[in-house]
């Protein structure tokens, strides 16, 4: 990368930050319809800022909230092309009484941006958009050719997404995707993610007799639906934590030695992990470090339960109804739809007479896993070396981001998860914020990225 670019990014440093700071002035919560306003007049900010940056950007409308894309795409048919993916809307702010300066209202105290969005995503989204600024500006071009598309309902299912990105599957054509909307392992201790779970969510609901009745009439002669589901339920695990439906583990890719060694490397406290949740030991699959069965072990977790008497005092009834909601996280090759089906077969085979059961199939996804040793995996490596002073370390992560898993379906690219948050910035919390330093060296990763990628591709 030339110096220029650099020195350009050092000379513009307050007028980047005004422009994050006036983006986060913004108050774009996609869930809450009374910032429809707000929700255009982010997306207008973003395109017109991708404008001045000096991409071709556009606002495209969808059935939701619009998308808006920025290409630049001169850098010729040899050089690769990147898919920057990104999102201006924010989760809701409340609790507000929590927050210490007003979630709109940006306040830097600390070395720290506080605001709503400050880290997810406006902050990181806008490193790439900055770094893509510096090169235009003082080279008049880019060494790779870029598709920025930035979205504003990831925080309520990015509904209309894929609909979006199938549309442009050909002009869209990449080689790698690039996220910022994860975080680093820990301040100073930059990250790629590599990894991601997948997810299955099902509802299970009983219906017993078609009354609550008396228990004292009728309790011990009917099966009692709470009494069913609970026992079905405990069922779904063994002794050693380990799921019980059949088939479960059988396509579970297990970690490499090396991967077990990365992890086991990371620090990584047990004890500071009960601390920080004021628990007192935890439980898991037999077998695995928490870091392990976090990211790379597959689960099975009840989200809610519902049934029967909730009100003050006792009750004394059989209930008519009980239902619980279920998530499996899962690990690459385990198939979300397979799993929902072996699922709803053990709970069909555990269910007693006497209660009908009905079974409700909600989203799923499948998990995804990159190979590290590609060369753009090599290149961000070597931009982040560059840019903090230290080689990035490899992560999973234990949730899911769908966008990832759609880039990987429609234009049959791997992401790049680099993330220039922390987890401690108080995402989707009162209070959120983005250490300055951290969205100046994400910046800087960035303009470094795109030399890097360049010269992966023509090396
Ligand atoms: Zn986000």
């Amino acid at each position: 990368m030339t110096g220029s670019v650099e020195e350009y990014l050092n000379q513009h440093k307050d007028r980047h930050l005004n422009l994050l700071l006036d983006l986060l002035r913004i108050p774009s919560v996609s869930a809450d319809s009374s910032h429809r306003q707000d929700m255009r007049k982010a997306a207008d900010f973003v395109r017109s800022a991708m404008e001045k940056a000096g991409l071709t950007a556009l606002l495209h409308e969808t059935a939701g909230f619009p998308i808006v894309t920025g290409c630049w795409r001169e850098a010729g048919a040899d050089a690769p092309t990147v898919l920057i993916y990104g999102h201006y809307d924010v989760q809701p702010p409340d609790p507000l009484n929590e927050w210490t300066s007003p979630p709109f209202a940006p306040d830097i105290r600390d070395g720290k941006i506080y605001a709503r969005g400050a880290t997810d995503d406006k902050g990181q989204m806008l490193t790439h958009l900055i770094a893509i600024e510096a090169w235009l500006k003082t080279t008049g071009s880019l060494p790779v050719n870029v598709i920025m598309v930035v979205e504003g309902e990831e925080e309520v299912g990015s509904n209309n997404l894929d609909l979006f990105l199938e549309s442009k599957r050909e002009e869209y054509a990449c080689d790698i995707a690039v996220i910022s909307d994860t975080s680093m392992y820990a301040q100073d201790m930059p990250a790629i993610t590599y990894g991601l779970r997948g997810i299955l969510a099902c509802e299970v609901l009983l219906t017993g007799p078609n009354r609550d009745l008396h228990s004292g009439v009728f309790g011990g002669a009917v099966t009692n639906p709470i009494n069913a589901l609970v026992k079905m339920l405990a069922s779904l695990h063994d002794e050693h934590g380990r799921v019980t439906v059949p088939g479960f583990y059988e396509a579970v890719v297990s970690l490499t030695d090396e991967e077990r060694g990365q992890f086991a490397a990371l620090p990584f406290s047990q004890e500071e992990f009960e601390r920080d949740l004021q628990v007192k030991g935890t439980t898991g699959e037999y077998g695995f470090s928490t870091p392990e069965r976090r990211w790379a072990r597959p689960t099975l977790d009840l989200n809610g339960i519902k049934g029967g008497y909730q009100g003050e005092g006792p009750k004394t009834i059989v209930p008519s109804k009980a239902s619980a909601k279920i998530t499996c996280r899962l690990v690459p090759n385990q198939n979300p739809q397979q799993l929902t089906a072996a699922l709803r077969q053990h709970l069909e085979a555990v269910c007693p007479p006497g209660v009908r059961m009905e079974f409700k199939d909600f989203h799923g996804c499948s998990g995804l896993v990159f190979n590290t040793s590609g060369p753009y995996f090599q290149a961000a490596t070597s931009a982040i070396e560059k840019a903090f002073g230290r080689a990035p370390v490899f992560i999973r992560e234990g949730g899911s981001i769908p966008v990832v898993a759609s880039l990987k379906h429609i234009f049959n690219v791997e992401t790049l998860l680099l993330g220039w948050g922390l987890n401690s910035d108080n995402l989707h919390s009162p209070n959120e914020h983005f250490h300055q330093r951290n969205f100046e060296r994400g910046t800087l990763a960035s303009a470094h990225l795109f030399s890097e990628l360049a010269a992966m591709k023509t090396s």
